[in-house]
Formats: structure tokens, sequence, C-alpha cells
């Protein structure tokens, strides 16, 4: 019997992801997982498009989102998996994420026009309805010639460092693992030690808040926590009593990440699924 392969975070292009949700769910199949979340950024859009391809990949689909947030100015990213779709505080939250990413690309990108050739009305038109991101500009400044790949833009100009990044207000943490809770999803916190994208994190204390809020597990085997910050997640998981999950955080040709590369024990799986309010959507 071959072991349940199970990948619980990767995007399409229904946020910043390269596939179709369609495309996404043609190649899990063809890369031998039996489960996959879709986890776009702040939307629930990609859900119906992938659902439909379910019967015919023999995937079953875990529906789920991963929801922009910040605690005392570090970014954070929290997924939730199996929300009742019919509960509207998720969407209410993933409004007003989107006017605050609208907002920051307009000042981004007018830091940016300082050296490059490029307009918001571009990067919104590379976005399409989907939430607009550093990605989007990513691919604006890749066609208009001025770099390789995404990678390279992320590399040379959007790091939170670079002078170009701005900011922006998300919810906060803790009241979003709050609401993840009261839609009736299951919250993970993110690659919480992924150095190459951000140098602060939340502290062991802050991960003790969320878990007292109701997180369930710290992503821990992710593309981008090297072996020794995986140690670190595992650790600060045992400390506090938290699950441990794994994932490939795929984005198609957007970054190197392959799908099914990192992978979620099938028993922290089946917690998730007995606490999500949510149905899966089985083949
Ligand atoms: P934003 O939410 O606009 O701040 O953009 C963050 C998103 O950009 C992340 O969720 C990733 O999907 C993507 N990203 C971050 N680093 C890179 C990179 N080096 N190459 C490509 N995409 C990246
Ligand atoms: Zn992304
Ligand atoms: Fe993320
Ligand atoms: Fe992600």
């Amino acid at each position: 019997m071959v072991a349940t392969r199970i990948d619980l975070h990767t995007h399409s292009s229904c946020s910043d992801g390269t596939d179709t949700p369609e495309q996404l769910m043609v190649l899990a199949a063809r890369t031998g997982l039996d489960v996959i979340a879709l986890t776009d950024h702040d939307t629930f859009a990609g859900i119906a498009a992938a659902s439909k391809m379910v019967p015919e990949c023999g995937v079953t689909l875990v529906p789920g989102v991963e929801i922009s947030t910040s605690h005392q100015g570090i970014t954070a990213h929290l997924l939730a998996y199996l929300p009742d779709l019919k509960s509207q505080v998720l969407p209410d939250l993933f409004e007003k994420t989107v006017q605050a990413r609208q907002q920051r690309m307009r000042e981004m990108v007018q830091r940016l026009s300082a050296d490059f050739e490029i307009s918001y009305q571009e990067v919104l038109a590379q976005a399409g309805s989907s939430p607009i991101g550093r990605p989007h500009v990513a691919d604006v400044l890749v066609k208009a010639g001025y770099f390789p790949n995404r990678s390279a833009v992320f590399e040379q100009v959007l790091a939170t460092s670079s002078k170009y990044y701005v900011h922006y207000q998300a919810p906060d943490t803790i009241e979003a693992v709050e609401q993840v809770i009261a839609a009736g999803a299951v919250p993970v916190l993110a690659h919480p030690r992924a150095g190459g994208r951000q140098r602060r994190f939340l502290s062991v204390d802050a991960i003790a808040q969320l878990k007292e809020a109701g997180l369930f597990a710290l992503e821990a085997f992710h593309p981008e926590q090297n072996q020794l910050e995986q140690a670190e997640v595992r650790k600060i998981a045992k400390l506090l009593g938290l699950a441990v999950t794994g994932s490939s955080d795929y984005h198609g040709s957007g970054k190197p990440n392959q799908l099914g590369e990192c992978l979620t024990a099938p028993e922290v799986f089946a917690e998730i699924c007995s606490r999500g309010a949510g149905e899966l959507l089985r083949p």
C-alpha cells in the first residue's frame, strides 16, 4: 500500500499562482498526490473550479485559504482549512485586506516608477480579479524586460528591506485566528521561520497567544525553511503542544517550489478533518 500523499498549501491563478485551479488539480493527479488543499491568498475564488475536477482527477480537495495578517508589525500568514462555506466572517475580512493591498500597491508602484517605466494600471490588469500583491508587480517588471523571472525581481527590488517595499495594514494575527475559528475552520501558522522572506518572526510568546486563541498547528516542513529553521519550528510546536504540518506552497512557474515536495502526516490531516466544519471534496 502506498502511503497517503497530502500537500496542504498551494496557490492558483486566483491569487498569485500561475496555474489555473483546473491545471493545479491535473498536476496534483500527475504528481501522485492523494490530497491537496487550495490555499489562495485572501480568496476562496478558485475552490469551485478546483472542486469540479475532483472526480476526473481522483484527488481529494481540501477547501482552504492563506490569510495575510500582521502582529506588532510582523507579517504572518495564516492557513485556514475546511471553513463553513456559508459563513461570511472570512469573506468580510478579505474585502478589507484587498483594499489595503490596493492602496499599498499604488504606493509601491509610485516608488518603483522613479526607476522603472511601469504603471499601477498595468499591475492591476496583471492581477485581474486576484487580490493584488508583489508577484503581480514582479510579472509586469519581467514582461517589460527588466528581470528574467519573479525570483530575480523579489531578490533585487521587492524584498521587505528594499526601498520600494511598502507595508500594508492586515488584520492582527490573533484576531484572525479567532475569526478562522468563528468560521468553523482550522488555523495553521504558515512558514513561521522562513528566513529568506523576512528578518523578524512572531515570538514564541506570540505563538503561545495564538494557541490560546485556537491555533492548531505550525507549518514546519516547507521549502523556504531550511533544516535548522524546520527544527526550530518543531521545537516551538513541541513546547506549546501544537501539531506540525508540511506543504509545498506551490505557485506554478512563479517560484521554484515543486508540488508535493513537502507533505503532511495522515494522522495530522485526520485531526484537521475532524475539527473543520466544512466538507472535504472526495472523488
Ligand atoms: P505580498 O503578499 O504582496 O507581500 O507578496 C508576498 C507573496 O509573494 C508571497 O506570499 C509569495 O507568494 C510571493 N513571494 C515571496 N517571495 C517570493 C520570491 N522570492 N519569488 C516569487 N514569489 C515570492
Ligand atoms: Zn503567494
Ligand atoms: Fe505565505
Ligand atoms: Fe502561500
